[in-house]
């Protein structure tokens, strides 16, 4: 099996392959793959990058880096649709700032299952959608973190916290938010609250 993308999803993603028995596991990262040791002299704005290798990498995982994806191959008839068999990588480099295709470099893989890891953009819509929630630029719930009416949305009632209203994050933020907006929800329903913020 085959994982698209290098960060700490797709991290996740070769762990969980591995103990699920997964014959083996490829991972694609787009960047060119990071020093062993980080740059200590570099100074802000530039971020001293250096190779991370998580505990799930080291239970199995062959890693590619500079490498991008052009093609899936499946079992239909067309070769493309149907049960995944396959895909078609190409290495790339920077040139003039920008991940350009190095020419001649395409390579077959086989896989029977890829999963994607290649970052989040945003909630699915359908949800806000259907309430009439208002999204911030970012397409996340619009809500803010005020003392008072924080959490709410523009719908009467309806609280957005979390991933929800930040966009992707960590636990202790959603901990934080759920605690906050609870306490939000219990000012808004008694009109006032003795729940921690
Ligand atoms: C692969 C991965 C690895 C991560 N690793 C880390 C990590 O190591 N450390 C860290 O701090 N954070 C990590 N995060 C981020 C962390 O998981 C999130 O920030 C956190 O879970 C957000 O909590 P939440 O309650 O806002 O949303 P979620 O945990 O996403 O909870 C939303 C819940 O709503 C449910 N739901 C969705 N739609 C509906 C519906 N229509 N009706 C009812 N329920 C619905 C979902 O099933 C889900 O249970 C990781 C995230 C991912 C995806």
């Amino acid at each position: 099996m085959i994982v698209i993308g290098g960060g700490d999803t797709g991290s996740d993603c070769v762990g969980t392959s591995n103990r699920h028995g997964a014959a083996s596991v490829t991972q694609f990262e787009v960047m060119p793959q990071p020093p062993a040791e980080e740059n200590r002299p570099m100074t802000w704005p530039y971020w001293p990058l250096k190779l991370r290798t998580s505990s799930s990498h080291e239970e199995g995982c062959t890693r590619e880096f500079a490498i991008s994806t052009k093609a899936f191959t499946g079992d239909g008839k067309d070769g493309k649709s149907g049960k995944i068999t396959g895909l078609t990588t190409v290495n790339v480099e920077f040139k003039d700032g920008k991940l350009v295709e190095i020419a001649g470099t395409e390579k077959n893989y086989k896989a029977d299952l890829v999963l994607l890891a290649m970052g989040f953009v945003n909630p699915v819509g359908t949800v806000l959608e259907a309430f009439g929630v208002e999204k911030d630029p970012r397409g996340n719930a619009k809500a803010g973190t005020d003392v008072v009416g924080g959490y709410k949305t523009n719908v009467a009632k309806v609280f957005a916290a979390g991933d929800m209203r930040r966009g992707q994050s960590l636990v202790v933020w959603a901990i934080r938010e759920g605690r906050q907006a609870a306490r939000a929800v219990d000012e808004f329903l008694s009109g006032a609250s003795t729940l921690p913020r």
